[in-house]
């Protein structure tokens, strides 16, 4: 019940003691990595059955206190969200579509019995972060600063039930560039042996249940050179779902997209959206349906499929140069340069995100 929640929440500060000097801060901005520093701060928000969302707080990044017998650590309930906030050319910090990722969140909370924030109080929550944070947000080209909000069950009770207590934070990482050395095809691998999501389960649900069971086949991938996973429906297998952490695109001859549809066993893409209104705003077709992976094959060596690329908030738009899998599977060829739709779409995206382009969506939100 949210019924005694105060709406919109109003937050609390506790300015860090222990900030970083900007010459320390500069210093990490300089070559970030991904997922490596955190900011100083980080939101938390708290919610009980009894009264619903409250307590939302400002504070010193750092460790939480958890029981041992909190229910996240036992069952996994727990969800998150990542988007990413860019600094523009006036300095101005921007995100991208936050609502979308809200909507998400609330999706996810529904699916794995957790209690939905409302879409402004998720939004004022990055908000609060950058307030504090803001100088976090690097500028060189491409970098970014990557938002993880999360919400975990943090109820002491090993019953197995949705948790009465759960809590949801915000941190904040800074993002290098994700092709430092330039936009380069990836390999990807095929799993077989392994689904991501049944029917009925929770793969439209950004759940880390599904990353914790996605690193087997992960692990097998890295070992054949390989930077992601694809994954194929677990009824048939044999059509094309999506990738560990991205969703795929097909680019046909004729300028036609196709992307495998949204069945409830895919992660509904924000960056897919996007992709395929940019794709639609240029009059090219775009489909949403079954890929069989027979057709991938075959269309590779006909001819008919000219690019593939995968898409997703971390790398936006990444092109696959190669699939492979068990008993010599090959598909495609790794030394191809970068298709030319790929580049380009990947062009647009990132200059509506970094305030190159004007934003005719009014998908950019000021932080
Ligand atoms: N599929 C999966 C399984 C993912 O984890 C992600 C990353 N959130 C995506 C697709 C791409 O989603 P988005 O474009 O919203 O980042």
């Amino acid at each position: 019940s949210n019924e005694t929640s105060t709406f919109p929440l109003s937050f609390a500060l506790t300015p860090s003691q222990a900030a970083r000097a900007e010459a320390a801060r500069e210093e990490i901005l300089a070559d970030p990595g991904f997922g490596k520093h955190f900011t100083d701060h980080m939101v938390s928000i708290d919610w009980t059955i009894d009264e619903g969302w409250h307590g939302a707080h400002v504070q010193p990044y750092g460790p939480l206190v958890l029981d041992p017998a909190a229910s996240v650590l036992h069952y996994g309930q727990e969800i998150f969200e990542g988007l990413k906030a860019y600094r523009h050319a006036d300095n101005s910090i921007w995100t991208f579509r936050p609502e979308a990722n809200a909507l998400r969140l609330q999706r996810s909370a529904r699916r794995m019995a957790l209690p939905e924030l409302s879409v402004p109080d998720f939004i004022e929550s990055i908000k609060q972060l950058i307030a504090v944070d803001g100088n976090w947000v690097p500028s060189a080209p491409e970098t970014s600063l990557y938002l993880r909000p999360f919400m975990i069950a943090n109820e002491t009770f090993l019953g197995v039930r949705a948790a009465h207590k759960v809590g949801y934070y915000l941190i904040a990482s800074p993002a290098g560039a994700y092709f430092a050395q330039g936009v380069a095809p990836v390999k990807i691998w095929l799993t077989t042996e392994y689904s991501r999501a049944g029917k009925g389960g929770t793969g439209a649900a950004k759940c880390g249940g599904n990353y914790a069971s996605s690193l087997t086949a992960q692990v097998e991938a890295y070992e054949n050179g390989c930077a992601q996973v694809l994954f194929l429906d677990s009824e048939t297998h044999t059509n094309v779902e999506e990738l560990g952490g991205m969703n795929v695109f097909f680019v046909h001859k004729d300028g036609t997209l196709v992307t495998p549809k949204l069945t409830g066993t895919i992660l509904e893409g924000i960056t897919r959206e996007s992709v395929i209104a940019l794709a639609k705003d240029r009059g090219l077709t775009v489909e949403e349906r079954t890929v069989p992976l027979a057709e991938w094959q075959e269309g590779v060596a006909s001819g008919q499929i000219t690019e593939v690329f995968a898409c997703g908030t971390a790398a936006v738009i990444t092109p696959i140069g190669q699939l492979m899998g068990a008993n010599g599977l090959s598909v495609g060829n790794p030394d191809a340069p970068a298709g030319e739709l790929t580049m380009s779409l990947r062009k647009e995206l990132t200059d509506i995100q970094y305030g190159r382009l004007p934003d005719r969506h009014g998908w950019m939100v000021r932080l």
